[in-house]
């Protein structure tokens, strides 16, 4: 899957509803995986999403509010009674190693896979992930407990072989991979084709940004820009601002400008208070100020295709 995919398991904030879930995502981004936060009942989430748990490889925890990890230990027990031996990445506050080994060790369970446990950094942007195709940083937000966002970005993607250049000049195969990296071609007799008569421009690489519990960040910009797409939480309408500054929580409305503050594509909003059982008012007041906004609710899949660059639902 090349493109962007986002499930969204759980939507609410802190107390669940029969179908509001407390936070949590699975993420496909160049068909890599990852689990963002782990409220309790995410593996249930994860099975009515037929999501399989052998596609988890990296769980990422933004802070430590129980709405966002109390799901980690029964789903990391759930993948030792199934067998996995494969390690299994870990990127949380420091101090949840410890948690789960306290759980862990009192309930004599003994893994049968190794868990690499990697702490975030919750006072400046780091990197915590990079392989050939994406890179994610965490970097830090403002909430009552110190909190991580999340960026996850596409590199810069190969450029498109003209279908002409391929009947055109007898390019070998092993000589593709360069040239889509931007490379000339200097051809059997010695002559130098240039690259772009060769290839079309790359597709503009994809992005993801994840900001749960948070004040809204005036200096968001500083970590990131132009996202594909942006999840902030809108745990309260306007009408309760002081309410979401007293939690240290933001409205849909605040949401929505953070959008436009760092050149957002398109925007989820999510983290629900209990007391809205209606989500439109939170929408419709985002949609005021951003109008390509969404809501996260439980089982929506969220699709972004290179071309496009447009929020489609799956
Ligand atoms: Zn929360
Ligand atoms: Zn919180």
């Amino acid at each position: 899957m090349d493109y962007l995919e986002l499930t969204v398991l759980g939507s609410n904030s802190a107390i669940p509803l029969v179908n509001r879930h407390p936070t949590s995502q699975f993420l496909t981004l160049a068909n890599r995986h990852f689990l963002i936060d782990c409220g309790e009942g995410t593996q249930v989430q994860l099975r009515k999403n037929n999501i399989g748990f052998g596609r988890i490889n990296h769980i990422l925890i933004s802070h430590l509010h129980g709405d966002h990890f109390f799901g980690l230990v029964p789903l990391l027990t759930s993948l030792h009674l199934l067998d996995r031996q494969r390690e299994m990445h870990i990127y949380a506050p420091a101090e949840l190693k410890k948690v789960i080994q306290t759980i862990l060790s009192a309930s004599a369970t003994w893994l049968k896979f190794p868990l690499n446990f990697h702490p975030l950094n919750m006072k400046e942007k780091e990197s915590i992930f990079e392989d050939e195709k994406i890179k994610v940083h965490s970097f830090p937000l403002q909430h009552k407990l110190d909190c991580c966002g999340f960026l996850f970005e596409e590199k810069a993607r190969p450029r498109h072989i003209k279908k002409s250049a391929l009947t055109q000049y007898n390019i070998p195969v092993s000589e593709l991979k360069k040239i889509k990296q931007g490379e000339d071609w200097i051809n059997e007799e010695g002559t130098r084709i240039a690259n772009e008569a060769l290839t079309d421009p790359a597709d503009e690489p994809l992005s993801y940004a994840y900001c749960t519990d948070t004040l809204p960040v005036e200096n968001l910009r500083d970590f990131f820009s132009n996202p594909s797409l942006l999840y902030h939480e809108a745990t309260f309408a306007e009408e309760h601002a002081s309410r979401a500054a007293e939690t240290t929580h933001s409205t849909a409305r605040q949401a929505a400008g953070m959008a436009l503050k760092v050149n957002a594509q398109n925007l989820i909003i999510g983290h629900f208070s209990v007391r809205y059982k209606d989500l439109t008012p939170l929408l419709e007041e985002a949609r005021e100020i951003f109008p390509t906004t969404e809501l996260a609710r439980e089982g929506h899949k969220f699709i972004i295709k290179h071309k496009k660059q447009e929020l489609e639902l799956g």
